[in-house]
């Protein structure tokens, strides 16, 4: 399992369109530039990104704890709502933390258990919501987490969610294939065609728990490696900046810079 620390991170970031949104931080004095949304990583590397929305039902989260069990290597990324973060978190008091612990990512999704439409508000009041979804995840996980996707609620880009996410250098996230649906043809169609990169949506309800009971077992078996959108963002960017038939040790010889 590859660990991607915040070096790996700075590193890129002199050759990439990542924000850094490594805490909460001031807008910025002059028109912050806007964030590319991101629909699917890299087809070069064998990692996907398997996300879960929403995450209203607490017993469907610790059902999808349970299967996770039985694979300790793989990632997962959570777009929970925050009154779903402060809900469960009564229900079940640690459940975040677990997660968390296990190096699950987590990304922003709005903080009202039915969504918020970006595309209804300005962007001060989504920059306002994102404040208070951030301190709802403080407060589950006890600690200051980093956050540097966004997905916005019925995939709806809006101008005012872009500007949310440029002010705090998130990248705005959607999906390259979805897993919601009745669990036997999901399982039997569409998880097949699992590509490289893939970004995954999915919710935490009870279908897509199911779905994803059934398919783990067929992502393992092709070598394809779940990870965290930071992961399989990493892996993209990599991509985009290195010189076709880069090869680190004969880089150094030449002078070349090579992303490790
Ligand atoms: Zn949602």
């Amino acid at each position: 399992m590859t660990t991607l620390s915040r070096r790996d991170f700075l590193k890129l970031g002199a050759f990439s369109l990542l924000g850094a949104s490594f805490a909460r931080f001031a807008p910025p004095a002059s028109a912050p530039r806007e964030q590319p949304v991101l629909y699917q990583g890299s087809l070069r590397y064998a990692r996907v990104a398997l996300t879960y929305d929403d995450c209203n039902l607490v017993t469907q989260l610790q059902k999808l704890e349970k299967i996770y069990d039985q694979y300790p290597d793989m990632r997962i990324t959570f777009f929970p709502v925050g009154e779903a973060l402060l809900n469960n978190e009564q229900k079940d008091p640690g459940i975040w933390r677990r997660f968390y612990q296990r190096g699950y990512e987590f990304g922003y999704h709005t903080f009202p258990f039915e969504h918020i439409n970006p595309q209804v508000l300005p962007a001060a009041k989504v920059i306002e919501d994102y404040d208070l979804w951030l301190d709802a995840l403080r407060e589950v996980l006890k600690t200051e987490p980093v956050i540097r996707f966004a997905r916005p609620p019925f995939g709806n880009a809006s101008p005012s969610f872009l500007a949310m996410c440029a002010v705090y250098g998130l990248t705005p996230t959607l999906w390259s294939t979805g897993w919601g649906g009745p669990v036997k043809d999901v399982v039997q169609y569409t998880v097949p065609k699992l590509r490289n990169g893939d970004i995954v949506l999915m919710h935490i309800r009870i279908e897509d728990v199911e779905t994803t009971a059934l398919a783990l077992p067929q992502v393992q078996a092709r070598g394809i490696e779940p990870v965290t959108m930071s992961r399989l963002y990493l892996d993209l960017l990599k991509e985009q900046n290195q010189s076709p038939g880069c090869n680190p040790p004969a880089a150094i010889e030449s002078k070349t810079t090579c992303i490790e």
